[in-house]
C-alpha cells in the first residue's frame, strides 16, 4: 500500500466514525445540528481521502462536478423555503441515486467482462436501485411541489402490472449477471428500473409521500452500498448501509405513528377514496372571538400549544413563540405538544419551532404530555386535526382507529385555530370540534396568533 492509500483508508475510517456519531446526534432535536455538522465533516473527509488516494484520470471533470454540485447544493440550502423541505429532500435522493446509477453504467462499460460474478451482482442491484430511486424521487418531488397531481393515480390491475414490470427487470438482471456480454439486457434492465420507479410512486397520494421518501432514501442508501461493493470502496459500503437501514427504520416508525402498515402505504392508495367512518359526528361547532380567547389564555395557569400541518402552511412558528413568551411573562406555564406525524414530514414541527427559537425544553413528546392535559387550562390546537382526533382512540370503526393521538379533549378547555371547516389529511370529520369544551377561532393561524398576542397585551 502506498502512503496515499494509507491516508485514504484512514480518512475513510474517520468518516465512518463521524457518520455513526452523526446519526446518533440526529436522533434528538437538541443534538441534531451537531449531528449534521459531524455528517458534513465525515463527507468532507471521505471526499478528500478519495481525491488523495485514488488515481485521478482528469481533474477537469472532478472540478466541474464539484462546482455544479456546490452551486445546486447552495441554491437548495439558501433559496428553497422550509415548507418545501420534503420536495427538496426528494430531489437530493434523486441526485444521489442518479449518481449511483451513472457510476454503475460507467463500471459496466469499462469493466463488466472482467468483473467477478459477485461484483457483477452488486452492480445489477446498484443499477436497479439507483434508477428506480431516481425516477421515484422525481415523481415524489413533483407531487409534493404540485407539478404532478397529488392524488393517487390508479388503474385496474395496477399491482399486477407492477409485478410484471418487476419480474421483467429481475429476468434482465439474471441474464446480465450470468452473461455479462449481453449488453442489451443490461440497458433494458436500466430502462425498466427507471419505469418501475415511476410506476411505484404514482399510485401513492402526496400526503403519503414522506413515508415513500424515507423508503426511497433507504433504496438510495442501498444503491450507494452496492456501488461501494463494485468499487471496493469501504466508506461507501458503510455510509450506504447506514443510510439504507436508517431510512427503513424511519419509514417503519412513521407508519407506526400513523397506525398504517408499509404495504398499506405502498399498495393501499390511501387518499384515493375518502371513507366516512365517523358518520355519527354532528352538532354545532362553538365559535369564540379573539377577545374571549385572549382573556382565557391570559388568565390560565397552564397552556399547551398543539401545532399541526396548518402551522406549517401558515408559517406561524414565530407568531406562536411570541404569544407563548407573552403568556410566560404573565406567569402562565406554556408547553408545546409534539405528535410524531404532525405536519407532513418527520420532525416537521420540531424543525419549524427550532427555526423560531422555541427552546427544546418546552417541547414534549406525546407520551410525556398526554398525562398533563387533564390539568391543563387551555389546549390551543394550531392547524392540527388528525393528530388530535379522539375518534382514533374512541371509535374502532374509524379509518384512523388505533393511531396514537394527543388527548387535547381531556384538557379543561380547547381552542382550535383553523381557517374553516376543512378536514385534515385523512379527510375525516373530527368530533373534537363539536365537544362542549372546544371553541373554534377561525382564521389563518399566523394572523390569529398575531392578533391573539396583541389582544393578550391589552388584557
Ligand atoms: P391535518 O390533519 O392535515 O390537519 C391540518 C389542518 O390545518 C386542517 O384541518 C386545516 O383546516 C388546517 N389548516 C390548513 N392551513 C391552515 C392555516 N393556514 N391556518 C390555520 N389552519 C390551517 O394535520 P395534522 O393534525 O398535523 O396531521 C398530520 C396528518 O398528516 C396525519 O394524518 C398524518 O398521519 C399525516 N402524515 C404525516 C406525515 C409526517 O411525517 N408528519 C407523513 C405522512 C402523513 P382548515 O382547512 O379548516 O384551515
Amino acid at each position: 500500500m502506498t502512503l496515499s492509500t494509507y491516508f485514504m483508508e484512514a480518512t475513510y475510517l474517520i468518516a465512518s466514525i463521524l457518520f455513526v456519531f452523526a446519526l446518533k446526534g440526529m436522533s434528538h432535536p437538541e443534538t441534531a445540528r451537531r449531528g449534521m455538522f459531524l455528517a458534513e465533516g465525515g463527507m468532507f473527509a471521505a471526499i478528500v481521502g478519495t481525491l488523495v488516494g485514488t488515481h485521478i484520470v482528469t481533474w477537469g471533470w472532478i472540478i466541474a462536478g464539484l462546482a455544479i454540485g456546490s452551486i445546486i447544493g447552495a441554491w437548495m440550502a439558501i433559496w428553497v423555503p422550509m415548507t418545501a423541505m420534503p420536495q427538496r429532500t426528494a430531489l437530493s435522493h434523486a441526485f444521489g441515486a442518479l449518481a449511483a446509477a451513472l457510476v454503475g453504467v460507467g463500471e459496466f462499460t469499462v469493466h463488466a467482462s472482467e468483473m467477478p460474478t459477485v461484483t457483477r451482482g452488486a452492480l445489477g442491484f446498484e443499477i436497479m436501485l439507483g434508477a428506480l430511486t431516481t425516477t421515484g424521487s422525481l415523481i415524489a418531488a413533483g407531487k409534493l411541489q404540485g407539478l404532478i397531481h397529488g392524488k393517487p393515480i390508479q388503474f385496474k390491475g395496477q399491482n399486477a402490472v407492477n409485478l410484471a414490470i418487476f419480474l421483467a427487470m429481475a429476468v434482465c438482471f439474471v441474464v446480465f449477471w450470468t452473461h455479462p456480454e449481453a449488453t442489451v439486457f443490461f440497458y433494458t434492465m436500466l430502462g425498466i428500473a427507471f419505469l418501475f420507479g415511476v410506476m411505484l410512486v404514482i399510485p401513492i397520494g402526496s400526503a403519503d409521500m414522506p413515508v415513500v421518501m424515507s423508503l426511497l432514501n433507504s433504496y438510495a442508501g442501498l444503491a450507494a452500498a452496492a456501488t461501494g461493493f463494485v468499487l471496493s470502496n469501504n466508506v461507501l459500503i458503510i455510509a450506504g448501509t447506514l443510510d439504507g437501514f436508517s431510512g427503513f427504520i424511519l419509514s417503519v416508525l412513521m407508519c407506526k405513528a400513523m397506525n398504517r402498515s408499509i404495504t398499506n402505504v405502498l399498495f393501499g392508495g390511501f387518499g384515493a377514496v375518502v371513507a366516512e367512518s365517523s358518520a355519527d359526528v354532528g352538532g354545532v361547532m362553538r365559535e369564540i372571538n379573539l377577545e374571549d380567547a385572549a382573556m382565557q389564555l391570559a388568565f390560565a395557569n397552564r397552556v399547551i400549544f398543539v401545532p399541526g400541518y396548518g402551522l406549517a402552511t401558515a408559517q406561524a412558528q414565530h407568531a406562536v413563540r411570541e404569544l407563548a413568551e407573552m403568556l410566560e411573562d404573565r406567569g402562565v406555564t406554556v408547553k408545546y405538544a409534539i405528535h410524531p406525524v404532525a405536519g407532513r414530514m418527520p420532525g416537521h414541527m420540531n424543525v419549524l419551532l427550532a427555526e423560531a427559537n422555541v427552546p427544546y425544553s418546552s417541547l414534549y413528546e406525546m407520551d410525556q404530555i398526554n398525562p398533563e392535559f387533564p390539568s391543563t387550562d387551555v389546549a390551543v390546537v394550531i392547524g392540527a386535526n388528525d393528530v388530535v382526533n379522539p375518534d382514533a382512540r374512541d371509535n374502532p370503526k374509524s379509518l384512523i382507529a388505533g393511531m396514537p393521538i394527543l388527548e387535547v379533549d381531556r384538557a379543561k378547555s380547547v381552542i382550535v385555530l383553523k381557517r374553516g371547516q376543512g378536514r385534515g389529511f385523512s379527510g375525516l370529520e373530527n368530533p373534537l370540534f363539536f365537544k362542549p369544551c372546544t371553541a373554534m377561532l377561525y382564521g389563518d393561524a399566523k394572523s390569529s396568533l398575531t392578533h391573539l398576542a396583541q389582544a393578550v397585551q391589552h388584557v
